[in-house]
């Protein structure tokens, strides 16, 4: 089959968080299934100064903006795993610091930049070759591209993936002209949502398929508690909606040949975790020692559950216990994580900021991840951490529970610990239990032995999406 990737993040060259890594894997899966796959995105700043052997090809697209014409250049490259990439050039929209936007809020432009960006991509690929049959879009930055699609008759089948509900690319009424859509479009039944546009609504009435990144997700966005105001809208489209796991990448997250741990480690030889324990108190500035250590590797946001963390950081701290964070986010968040490490030096650190080498580090020495989240698409990072041996605390929701296996009481089995209610306290239990297992070597080693032999592999993903692009094109 013929495929064509559209979304915004790819890594290590573009990214904020998991749609990165997805469309680092995905597209590379399918390609050694034998499928002709290649990726589009803007050509951002981080890309033009990461990816190597960037190659101007002679196309130029123009695309109606609103009242005028706007044109980019396509440039070419190669993913590191050997992914054909187009990149649209747009200097004015996409050559700066931040992808979407600083810290302090998103770019104003954004209608501008991603609507043109869905303009180009099924122009695009009216003009590569192989033609692509099927447009695989990703989050709300694409949204628009299946409205285009169904709107100019377009010889392309859509599936659209929801990597998070929560970003659905608002945008008032008044910027509808710069789709140059029918005005029919701008109604209930198209891509209106209470008077504005909403991307991420056009992708779910106008995309061919939709998929979400686990099953659990796909049956909860369905409901109003997790369904962000789009919980009838997908309800009333379920029939074309189903949920896949994503797989964690095993070739960057390996303990077992990773580059940045002082030595490796397995399930079958787990005994040098402790080195990276040892190497990461050094970099914190601590000594040596003897006691559970919790991690935090995240975007600093309500939804990944970080005031439970401030709020159980007492609970974490009882017996010794001891906590690294490491993430950038919601600038309120991120004080009151510098507060705390400030007040309890000897217990706490913080790293605000992306640092991937550190990500590492910090999985492999640490014991336990903390993953309080609201809600959780399907989360990567308890993923790593289970190869990694370090057990996720979590709440029970979306990839969560479709990932981690309780720890069971009775038969002191299972890969993490997961509670239900969002609150301190119930977080807090689950903590407890974790603490007392980790007073017992041998239950610890177990739980770790399970969580490190559990694998989500990226093939048996790609299985799931083949399936559905195969029926798309029947
Ligand atoms: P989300 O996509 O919602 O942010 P995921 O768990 O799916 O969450 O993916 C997060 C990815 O980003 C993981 O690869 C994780 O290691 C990485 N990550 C998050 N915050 C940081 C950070 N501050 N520094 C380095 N890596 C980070």
């Amino acid at each position: 089959m013929n495929l064509l990737f559209a979304a915004t993040e790819l890594s290590p060259y573009a990214k904020t968080g998991g749609l990165a890594d997805v469309l680092a894997a995905l597209p590379a899966a399918l390609r050694q299934r034998g499928h002709s796959v290649a990726c589009v995105l803007p050509l951002f700043r981080s890309i033009r100064e990461t990816l190597p052997e960037l190659r101007l090809t002679d196309l130029i697209l123009s695309v109606p903006l609103g009242a005028g014409l706007q044109s980019a250049r396509i440039w070419e490259g190669r993913t590191d795993r050997d992914v054909r990439v187009f990149l649209v050039e747009k200097e004015e929209f996409f050559d700066r610091t931040y992808l979407y936007g600083p810290p302090t809020g998103d770019y104003t432009d954004n209608a501008s930049r991603f609507f043109f960006f869905s303009k180009i991509v099924p122009l695009l690929a009216r003009h590569i070759r192989p033609t692509p049959q099927i447009l695989h879009l990703h989050d709300w930055h694409t949204g628009l591209v299946p409205a285009f699609v169904r709107s100019e008759r377009l010889p392309f089948r859509t599936a659209f993936t929801i990597h998070n509900l929560a970003y659905q690319g608002n945008f008032w009424g008044l910027d509808f002209p710069l789709t140059n859509l029918p005005t029919a479009y701008f109604s209930p039944a198209g891509i209106e949502f209470h008077q504005h546009i909403n991307c991420l609504k056009a992708a779910i009435v106008f995309a061919d398929r939709l998929t979400t990144v686990s099953p659990r997700y796909a049956e909860e966005i369905q409901t109003p508690e997790f369904g962000c105001g789009l919980s009838d809208v997908l309800r009333e489209r379920r029939y074309k909606l189903s949920g896949i796991l994503n797989g964690a990448d095993y070739s960057r997250w390996d303990p077992g040949r990773d580059p940045v741990l002082p030595a490796p480690y397995s399930a079958s030889n787990p005994a040098a975790k402790q080195l990276s324990k040892d190497r990461l108190a050094k970099q914190v500035g601590w000594e040596p020692f003897q006691a559970p250590l919790f991690c935090v590797i995240s975007r600093l946001t309500e939804q990944k559950g970080i005031p439970l963390v401030l709020d159980a950081a007492g609970e974490l701290q009882k017996e010794g216990g001891r906590l690294v964070v490491l993430g950038e986010g919601d600038p309120g968040l991120e004080e009151r994580v510098r507060d705390l490490a400030r007040s309890f030096p000897e217990s706490v650190a913080a790293q605000i900021g992306f640092d991937e080498a550190f990500a590492h580090l910090l999985m492999a020495g640490s014991d336990f991840l903390l993953m309080p989240s609201l809600f959780e698409p399907c989360g990567l990072t308890q993923l790593y951490a289970l190869r990694y041996g370090t057990l996720p605390i979590a709440r029970e929701t979306g990839g969560l529970a479709d990932t981690i296996v309780p720890w069971d009481a009775a038969t002191g089995l299972g890969t993490g610990f997961l509670f239900r209610a969002p609150t301190a306290n119930s977080f807090s239990e689950a903590v407890r239990k974790a603490k007392a297992v980790y007073q017992d070597p041998s239950s610890l080693q177990a739980m770790r032995r399970e969580a490190m032999r559990q694998e989500f592999s990226w093939e048996q993903s790609a299985e799931s999406y083949e399936e559905i692009y195969r029926r798309l094109i029947e």
